[in-house]
């Protein structure tokens, strides 16, 4: 809009320049020498030769030469022999005087005459092209009421599912939509239903945009894509028309898909004052509700839309024959990553020795996003080197700077700041190692990166679905190892640790609460999350237990916390010639690898059995919901 308005001021000051130019002009001709009563009498005295008349100018030529020529006007109304009479030249006296009434080209007459029809057109050239202008600027701005989205005509596709790894599920799902689209016909001879909606579920860069995108590639029709942000304007009923517009468009071009992605934007639940009660909002929501609902069993147009907070939608969108059908696209697993891996170093140079199994493994909880970032990184580092291959090395450093951001050398760490942090990471690095159930250390580091000041990187062997009280405990003595440390080796404790408190304080009120781990207390759930516990979110809890209980699981998480300290405290103080020589070594070298931090072990190895069978106590968890699933790094 802004667009418009500056080419319309533009326009405007031109015309109006124009306009004021072509009037002075005009203006200046009005001065002229004689009254045309003082030509009169000059004609009377026969003092004039000549008189040439052009428009209503009239230029007086005297017999004597020398004089200049004058000029003079007439009336516009009447000729200049009438003017003449009437100030009293008799005919006698015309006749003496020769009249030229010249009506060829007046150069500047002319271009004046020509200017001013020239300054409308040219206003309407820049009315014109300010239109086109800002057409082309923002979809059609011109028109408000038309739909922004872009259409694809599915005729060379560009995605197809052989580019979305791992989502099998996801893909079978919608393997029926697509056949539904090459051949409505064989559905609907059967009577069959036909899914309207589908509503795509997942965390921002699981490949939501993606699978759409694949179903239209692989279906080979159609495909209109729009963010539901662009059906909210700043005018009431845009959203409404657009919609309109949008499945009228799409309808002409069917069998086709609409993809709306980012739905929350406009699906949010009406009159929950949760992003108020917006009604413009609220106008395109019903739009679509109804538009969705007038489509025959012969529309042929599926509507895929993609969000990341189903719990904010609106239930109405749910309904059947609207988004009836959910694909959930969960974080890829181990061999989900793996496979994303291999989508994403197609035609990129590997070395050899990578071993994309493993760096699978190394990337808990990584989206597809991360790993084409993380492939993006490790291509741009080896460049970087000079290297004609990607290697190990690459891949793993931007492992780790995907997770946390680039390293950052140039940090000033003080001499004791530096010892405590070597302190604080032995400390976790040493439990881990040593508590059965906690993931095999694979890095030690004090050098800082994104925030944290140093880390320590445990890698699962699998993926963990369900987790046991036992990993748990363990978790919590590893999280606590870094504060044990500190306080045995230098006497003093530090704000070093407050993530790895607030990790053990959610591990710890969450076997409790969520998991019924609790030895004295009956195996349930306290407290009801107000939203959907999804994706991690959540927006406050509904106490549903007495005073009496809230006080008893406080004891509990108490007692967990206190006990798993204790142990630390225990194995801490029997390794602690581990530890200051662990410590020692990172404050020389600062980053010890897998193989490096074991030797400190006798025999190399875990004193226990490090793949102790884990016993399923929770079912049901989704990565996300269970903490410890995916075992982040440990922070310092
Ligand atoms: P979302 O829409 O869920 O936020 P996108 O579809 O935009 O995520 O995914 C972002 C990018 O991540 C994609 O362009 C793709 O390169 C990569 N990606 C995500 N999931 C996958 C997958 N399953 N297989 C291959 N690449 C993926
Ligand atoms: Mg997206
Ligand atoms: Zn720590």
């Amino acid at each position: 809009m802004q667009r418009f308005q500056r080419w319309f001021v533009v326009a405007i000051v031109i015309a109006v320049a124009i306009a004021s130019v072509t009037y002075v002009q005009g203006n200046a001709r009005q001065q002229t020498d004689l009254q045309i009563s003082e030509v009169a009498k000059k004609v009377k005295n026969n003092e004039v030769d000549k008189l040439v008349v052009d428009g209503d100018t009239v230029k007086v030529q005297y017999r004597d030469k020398s004089r200049p020529v004058q000029e003079s006007r007439k009336e516009a109304s009447s000729s200049l022999i009438e003017q003449l009479t009437q100030y009293g030249v008799t005919p006698e006296q015309r006749d003496a005087v020769k009249i030229e009434v010249f009506n060829g080209t007046n150069w500047l007459e002319l271009f004046l005459s020509i200017l001013s029809p020239l300054s409308i057109l040219l206003f309407l050239g820049f009315m014109f092209m300010m239109f086109r202008n800002a057409q082309n600027a923002n979809g059609n701005a011109m028109q408000f009421g038309r739909s922004k989205a872009r259409m694809f005509n599915g005729e060379n596709p560009t995605v197809t599912f052989g580019d979305v790894a791992g989502a099998d599920e996801a893909k079978q799902e919608l393997q029926e939509v697509v056949e539904f689209l090459k051949q409505p016909e064989k559905f609907i001879q059967l009577g069959a239903r036909i899914p309207k909606g589908v509503l795509l579920i997942g965390s921002p860069g699981t490949g939501k945009t993606l699978l759409a995108k694949a179903v239209s590639g692989e279906a080979g029709v159609p495909f209109f894509s729009i963010s539901g942000s662009e059906f909210v304007e700043m005018f009431v009923g845009v959203g409404a028309s657009r919609v309109r517009d949008l499945f009228g468009e799409a309808k002409k071009h069917s069998p086709c898909i609409i993809f709306v992605d980012e739905i929350d934007a406009v699906g949010r639940s009406r009159g929950t004052g949760l992003g108020g009660g917006h009604d413009e909002r609220e106008q395109t929501l019903n739009q679509i509700l109804v538009e969705m609902d007038g489509f025959g069993t012969d529309t042929n147009v599926i509507v895929i839309a993609a969000t990341n907070r189903p719990d904010v939608l609106d239930s109405a969108l749910m309904r059947p024959g609207r988004f009836d059908r959910r694909v959930v696209l969960d974080r890829p697993d181990v061999r989900g990553r793996e496979a994303i891996l291999k989508v994403h170093t197609r035609g990129k140079p590997l070395a050899p020795e990578v071993d994309l199994g493993k760096l699978a493994r190394a990337t808990p909880g990584f989206v597809g996003a991360d790993i084409e970032n993380l492939v993006n990184e490790a291509a741009i580092l080896a460049a970087r080197r000079n290297k004609k291959l990607v290697t190990n090395d690459e891949l793993l450093e931007s492992v780790e700077r995907v997770m946390m951001g680039p390293e950052r050398k140039s940090r000033i760490i003080t001499p004791s700041e530096r010892r405590l942090t070597a302190y604080h990471e032995a400390g976790h690095a040493i439990v881990g190692h040593l508590m059965p159930n906690c993931d095999p250390i694979q890095k030690v580091t004090i050098i800082p990166r994104g925030m944290a000041g140093g880390y320590t990187l445990s890698l699962p062997v699998e993926d963990h679905h369900y987790v046991s009280r036992s990993k748990f405990v363990d978790d919590l003595s590893y999280a606590l190892g870094g504060r044990v440390a500190e306080e045995l080796a230098l006497g003093e404790i530090t704000t070093g640790a407050s993530s790895d408190l607030q990790r053990v304080t959610e591990i710890a009120r969450d076997m409790i609460t969520r998991y019924g781990m609790s030895e004295k207390m009956a195996p349930m759930v306290y407290g009801q999350k107000q939203e959907m516990v999804f994706l991690g979110r959540d927006l406050g809890e509904q106490r549903d237990y007495s005073e009496s209980v809230a006080m008893e699981i406080d004891r509990e998480v108490q007692k967990l916390v206190l006990t798993a300290y204790q142990r630390t405290k225990d194995t801490l103080t029997q390794y602690r010639t581990t530890l200051d020589a662990v410590a020692e070594k990172l404050m020389e070298i600062e980053t010890l690898d897998a193989d490096s931090f074991r030797k400190f072990f006798d025999g190399g190895d875990k004193p226990f059995n490090p793949r102790a069978p884990m016993k399923a106590i929770t079912d049901g968890t989704d990565d996300a919901a269970a903490p410890g699933a995916t075992p982040a790094p440990m922070p310092a």
